[in-house]
């Protein structure tokens, strides 16, 4: 095969004759092919075909698309690209954004729809498996957004080794006994009620302290860290007491709250499985291993113990020849159900302040909203959201109960599989799929939307 170009020096008109490992860069210079660019993927090399290989229907499609031949290649050579380029650190890397211009969102779901990702398969083109338009969405409310909330619960830590709660393998389980009922029982208040809880309940603690020190951060926990470093992000609500997210550099917490501003990135809903604190005194310390292993004058007891701040307050008063009083106990500062949560007040006004801040996306991630005071939460950040012309968007492996949509009521997207699939999925159609800014001129992503419509048609 010839082709025709000019010499850029004597401006003559030359033929250039393409080798067979040669092809037309997207500059229109000829590139040598070089090793690095085979790639061995399967599926992917069906895409380089040369033009008679099309049939009628494989043109059928691509009109369909909205696609031209040559589109077609620009588009897969972007998508090899993507593939080659990819180490393992920048495939889960979201894009990095220029705040000063928000695109305009050019597609919003309808209400509730559902981006099914739990069989995506990242080698395969993703316009076979999924709805592009969604992606879009999806792709557009992570990368621009502004100020972004997100809530988190067990879900997201799963990806790390950390058990979630009340799933059929989770932390409950092996824990439950005829006396005490299911595993969830201890984390009620009650658990404090008996000492043959009292050891369950330090065993879990032991348990989770141990997961919590040995496993690390998600992917999903660095994109939300990268969006924090960006500036987007306006708090992160967890439920998790794992402080896997507490310990990156963008999300940093502060124990306990208080009503200063500016208001820690990160608020902890209940509380921290790396510390101790005192429920009479306020007394705080670290949680160590010396906790778990047996002492003199403790009862028998470990990790629940007398507050040693409250024993030490009472001597003082004891020599003063005052009235001594009651001692608190030190245990984990974690909040347990039927139990008056510490930072509630403050936690309440540090929303309040939230939604007063206009945030423009929230995202709920890998939890079930049980808990009422999460679920009222996320009820009143998705109105402000919406109120704002914001996403809300869910992301979980279970779609919502239709008690929660009910709810809530706004959900744009509810993106079903493993979140640690999100920041690779975006990163990839960033990378890949999102109309190019020169492109955009002849809109082509309108274009690209309406074909999608047209397939679903
Ligand atoms: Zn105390």
């Amino acid at each position: 095969m010839t082709v025709v170009r000019r010499n850029k020096v004597s401006n003559k008109k030359v033929n250039v004759k393409l080798e067979k490992q040669s092809r037309i860069g997207d500059s229109g210079r000829v590139k040598k092919e070089t090793g690095r660019r085979k790639i061995k993927r399967e599926p992917l090399d069906t895409i380089a075909v040369k033009q008679e290989e099309f049939s009628e229907e494989d043109l059928k499609n691509l009109k369909l698309l909205g696609l031209t031949i040559s589109k077609f290649r620009t588009r897969c050579s972007r998508l090899l690209k993507g593939f080659e380029q990819k180490p393992e650190s920048v495939q889960f890397e979201i894009p990095t954004t220029d705040l000063k211009r928000k695109p305009k969102l050019r597609y919003r779901p309808p209400n509730g729809t559902i981006l099914d990702i739990s069989k995506l398969d990242f080698d395969r083109p993703l316009e076979d498996q999924i709805e592009l338009s969604d992606v879009y969405f999806l792709h557009h409310a992570i990368t621009y957004s502004k100020r972004v909330v997100m809530v988190i619960g067990a879900g997201v830590s799963v990806g790390a080794g950390i058990p979630d709660f009340r799933s059929s393998n989770g932390l409950f389980q092996g824990l439950a006994t005829k006396s005490s009922g299911s595993g969830k029982n201890l984390f009620d208040y009650n658990v404090f009620r008996s000492d043959g809880s009292i050891k369950k309940f330090e065993s879990m603690i032991h348990k989770l302290y141990t997961l919590s020190n040995e496993c690390d951060p998600t992917y999903y926990h660095h994109m939300i860290d990268k969006i924090s470093e960006q500036g987007r992000l306006l708090r992160l609500y967890t439920q998790n007491i794992d402080c896997l997210d507490v310990q990156l550099p963008h999300l940093k917490t502060k124990i306990p709250l208080t009503f200063h501003k500016p208001y820690p990135k990160c608020i902890q809903l209940h509380g921290n499985i790396q510390l101790m604190n005192c429920s009479k005194c306020r007394y705080i310390t670290q949680l160590n291993e010396t906790f778990f292993k047996k002492a003199p004058n403790t009862e028998g007891r470990r990790l629940i113990v007398r507050c040693p701040e409250c024993q030490e307050m009472n001597k003082v008063r004891d020599i003063a020849g005052k009235r001594l009083q009651n001692e608190g106990i030190l245990r984990p500062r974690i909040v347990l159900y039927n139990e008056f949560h510490p930072d509630g007040e403050i936690i309440g006004s540090i929303t309040e302040s939230d939604i007063k801040s206009r945030p423009d996306c929230l995202i709920v991630t890998g939890t079930t909203l049980k808990i009422p005071g999460v679920r009222r939460l996320v009820k009143e950040m998705a109105r402000s959201v919406h109120a704002n012309k914001g996403y809300v968007i869910w992301v979980n492996i279970d779609p919502p109960t239709q008690s929660i949509v009910d709810y809530v009521e706004y959900f744009d997207l509810l993106v079903i599989g493993s979140c640690q699939m999100v920041p690779g999925l975006v990163s990839l159609y960033d990378y890949v799929y999102k109309p190019k800014k020169r492109r955009r001129k002849v809109n082509t992503k309108v274009e690209t939307l309406k074909s999608e419509k047209i397939r679903v048609a």
